[in-house]
């Protein structure tokens, strides 16, 4: 029998992105001045409890240690123990306080009101309007409309969700919102390798890599375990120095710390990398590739040239055609990223066909190692039927 207090349950889904060990700064203020006379068991009063939970800033779910000083967080560091963060947190881990002690947050329920604001109410008045709509949706049966909107959220959470629209009689009505999706890049892998999932990526293991866009250092997928397998990919001072490529409009983080970087119009990266697949094509730089999948490629690229790769994407044509094609066929291992941000760019899907088929063709990559799967015919079809193909 589930035992949750309806307040309980609205304020769960008001914590629920900073993380739910957080949540003891919605109770309401201390009113003694000694509250830990009989203090919680794994609590001593003045020393600090740390609570091992889960950033929620972004998909990438890093392992944090929440200190907790009498009842408060007062500080969230990486958890040396998690594969994915190894004892660090990026900038918004770091700040995730701020989503539990900004005075800007909302401390509770609001209504809004005739001009457009919205007005603080009482908890009592809050679950007294939401329990009337409620019942009234519930009343209209099929027309009535319960939605549940959140960000990401997982397991018990959302199995709580789920529970409690069941119990209302709906299903499927849970929303959840990501600014950082990646639906572009699964349904990419899904039509290249037959998998609907976000690949595991080993930068440290490769020896050359090109990004198209994809801020791997600061946002794209999980820019922490990526910025410590960069480390190791380009290390500092190291004989071993590999070569990375940044194909984007903007000079960011990731763009900085290539060793080239190729600057294009916004959302036309695609086109560089056609004009890459054109170059290795027409240079037979790739001469291990077989005859099948050099047909697949050069139905790709159409009639694509370098010189129309480089119009498009507003870039010098030299960068492609000779620094570009003169590395990545000498690599052993090889990488290609498509990042920005897929979801909000037409192209986005066509581009991840582009890279997780060079991927896949690459056959020492990483990608490949991680996803082995015969050759399928299936990207062809999905390409050619793209609606922003051109030429
Ligand atoms: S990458 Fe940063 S924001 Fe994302 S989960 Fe890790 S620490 Fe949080």
């Amino acid at each position: 029998m589930l035992d949750l207090r309806r307040r309980d349950f609205l304020k769960l889904f008001g914590i629920a992105g900073t993380g739910a060990v957080l949540s003891g700064c919605g109770e309401p203020a201390t009113r003694y001045l000694i509250p830990y006379i009989n203090p919680p068991e794994d609590v001593v009063p003045g020393k600090a409890v740390y609570y091992a939970t889960t950033c929620r800033e972004c998909p990438a779910g890093c392992g944090m240690l929440a200190k907790n000083r009498e009842g408060r967080i007062v500080k969230v560091e990486g958890n040396p123990a998690h594969p994915v963060s190894g004892g660090k947190l990026c900038m918004r881990g770091q700040a995730s306080l701020h989503g539990l002690y900004n005075p800007d947050r909302f401390t509770g329920p609001m209504q809004r009101n005739a001009a457009g604001g919205f007005d603080p109410i009482t908890w009592e008045r809050g679950e007294a309007i939401l329990a009337a709509k409620l019942s009234e949706a519930v009343r209209k049966g099929d027309s009535g409309r319960i939605v549940v909107m959140t960000d990401l959220i997982t397991g018990s959470l959302r199995d709580l969700t789920g529970f409690w629209l069941s119990e209302m009689g709906r299903r499927n009505t849970h929303i959840m919102y990501e600014p950082w999706s990646y639906e572009p890049l699964k349904k990419a892998n899904q039509a290249v390798f037959g998998r609907d999932a976000i690949p595991t990526y080993r930068l440290d293991e490769l020896d050359f890599l090109i990004s198209f866009n994809a801020g791997f250092l600061e946002t794209w997928i999980s820019n922490l375990e990526f910025a410590r397998q960069y480390g190791s990919f380009h290390p500092i001072s190291s004989e071993r120095k590999n070569t990375f490529i940044f194909v984007g409009p903007r000079l960011s983080m990731t763009a900085n710390n290539a060793d080239l970087w190729i600057a294009t119009r916004p959302g036309t990266e695609y086109a560089v990398g056609l004009g890459i697949i054109r170059a290795i094509l027409d240079k037979n730089l790739a001469p291990e590739l077989p005859a099948k999948g050099r047909a697949a490629l050069a139905s790709m690229v159409g009639n694509w040239s370098v010189a129309k790769s480089a119009a498009v994407a507003g870039c010098d044509p030299g960068l492609i055609g000779s620094r570009v094609r003169s590395r990545p066929h000498r690599s052993r291992r090889q990488k290609v990223c498509r990042g920005g941000s897929p979801s909000r760019d037409l192209r986005g899907p066509f581009s991840m066909f582009a890279q997780c088929n060079r991927n896949r063709r690459c056959r020492k990559s990483a990608v490949h190692r991680q996803i082995r799967r015969p050759l399928s015919d299936r990207l062809q079809p999905a390409i050619l039927s793209y609606p922003g193909r051109q030429g």
